[in-house]
């Protein structure tokens, strides 16, 4: 079997749902499951509306509702015509009816909690999975709605649950093997799961790939493609250069890193249940499933070209903790990182001297309650607005003197933080924000203008 997920740009509209539906029919002999994203957008919207109806604002998160519950209608009625669009629209009306009574809900109360957060998120991906579904089974494909609260079990940390590995896996195996020997079509939500006692949960935004991989695993499959709206993974997010060029294959390190680092293309925990199997993971285009894509594997081709690609990651703070008191004072670094620990921040990168400790963090929700804690055992200052850059190859290895390309390209810009990761295939460093579009297009001329051509097309 192999595990075909769509992401949001992907199951968009009635055009890009029956677009598909044809690339899944091409795929029936090696029996696809198929993992589906919420619509493009709808995730954040009904956020956006779980928040509104938080601060007692139910006027504006009914609208928001009305729009999406438009939204879904219409697309409805566009794939699958009148006759079946009465009974499927009787199951939309009332599951809109449902989200609006818990907006309502949610309003009356003025208090939004990480759980009904989730209640809320999760149907983006409940709705758009039936959806599909029964577009599917419109154009003659034998597909069967799967609703992955049932399948996807995970812990109780609500909007980033993990899951449960071993009922999860037993789970799946239990309600899709059946459906596979049937030569059915599962089609589920990505994203959502449920706790063992029942409580709908999200597993992080963009997870729906992760979903995917979680799937793919539990089964054994053959592939796992990532269907998305560009023709792969590209030498750099191709917003900041359109001429971002396609990368044939790389391996899970290097995606890894470049995922972790920005490039959304891939959800960064997508690649380790697949690696822990050897499942190759694919990246193709819905709009162009003619391209072959970007194949992911354990092991890359040696590649000619120093770095694979470029990504950068905007909305960086910087974290300086100094504690002069306490110079080379045992246990220090432990008591940081401790505080980082006890508010659940990750942290990206550190560079650390004597008497001081620099730290990037990625979100500024925890800042208040972390700055207090910190502030018990050193001086700390924050400077937000940063980005990380981040060069990633499996050449930097066995290359000398690449740190002194890159800087040298960059004389003339204030370079931060900068590492050379402890996985020695990554270069990373951080620049102010508004300097980022320049410097990846700056980077991206001088290190991917030739290309070798076994690794990029
Ligand atoms: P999906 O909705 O299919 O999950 P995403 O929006 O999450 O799609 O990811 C695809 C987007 O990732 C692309 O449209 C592109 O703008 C962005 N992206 C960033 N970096 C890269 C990269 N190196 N290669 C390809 N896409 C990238
Ligand atoms: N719909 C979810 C999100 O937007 C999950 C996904 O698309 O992967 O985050
Ligand atoms: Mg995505």
């Amino acid at each position: 079997m192999i595990v075909m997920k769509f992401g949001g740009t992907s199951v968009e509209d009635a055009k890009a749902i029956d677009r598909a539906a044809s690339i899944v029919r091409e795929r029936l002999p090696q029996k696809p499951v198929v993992v589906v994203s919420a619509m493009a957008k709808v995730t954040d919207t009904l956020l956006k509306m779980a928040k509104a109806a938080g601060e007692g604002k139910r006027d504006a998160a009914m609208e928001l509702s009305r729009g999406l519950r438009e939204r879904h209608y219409n697309c409805t009625g566009e794939l699958l015509g009148t006759g079946v669009f009465t009974r499927f629209h009787g199951e939309l009306e009332a599951e809109f009816d449902a989200l609006d009574e818990l907006l309502r809900g949610i309003a009356a109360v003025g208090e939004l909690t990480p759980r009904t957060t989730d209640l809320v998120a999760s149907y983006g991906e409940l709705l758009s999975s039936r959806l599909v579904s029964e577009a599917f089974q419109a154009r003659g494909i034998a597909a069967a709605h799967v609703d992955s609260r049932e399948c996807i079990v995970t812990d109780a940390n609500h909007m980033k649950a993990a899951p449960l590995f071993d009922e999860t896996n037993e789970q799946l195996g239990h309600t899709l093997k059946p459906l596979l020997d049937r030569n059915q079509v599962p089609v589920m939500g990505g994203f959502i799961g449920s706790t063992r006692g029942g409580v709908t949960t999200t597993i992080g935004r963009g997870g729906s790939d992760f979903s995917a991989a979680i799937v793919g695993a539990a089964l054994g499959a053959a592939a796992i493609e990532i269907w998305t709206d560009v023709d792969g993974m590209l030498t750099t997010d191709p917003h900041f250069c359109p001429d971002a060029r396609r990368i044939r294959v790389i391996s899970f390190d290097e995606a890894a890193e470049l995922a972790y680092f920005g490039a959304k293309v891939l959800h960064p925990a997508t690649v380790l249940p697949a690696i822990q199997k050897n499942i190759p993971v694919w990246i193709l285009n819905s709009r162009n499933p003619a391209c072959e894509g970007t194949k992911i594997t354990t092991r890359a081709p040696h590649c000619r070209n120093m770095f694979k690609a470029i990504a950068a990651k905007k909305r960086i703070t910087i974290v300086n903790v100094a504690a002069p008191r306490m110079l080379l004072a045992h246990g220090f670094l432990k008591s940081i990182f401790e505080a980082f620990d006890r508010h659940r921040v990750p942290i990206d990168v550190v560079s650390t001297s004597e008497v001081s400790v620099s730290l990037t963090i990625d979100s500024n929700e925890a800042i208040p309650a972390l700055a207090a804690d910190l502030a018990k055992i050193a001086d700390v200052k924050y400077e937000g607005r940063k980005a990380i850059v981040c060069l990633v190859g499996e050449s930097l290895r066995e290359t000398p003197g690449l740190a002194a390309r890159v800087f040298g390209e960059l004389s003339d810009l204030k370079v931060r933080m900068i590492s050379q990761g402890a996985s020695e295939i990554n270069l990373t460093f951080v620049i102010e924000e508004e300097d980022v579009p320049g410097v990846v297009q700056r980077l991206h001329r001088t290190f991917f203008s030739e290309l070798d051509p076994a690794v990029f097309a």
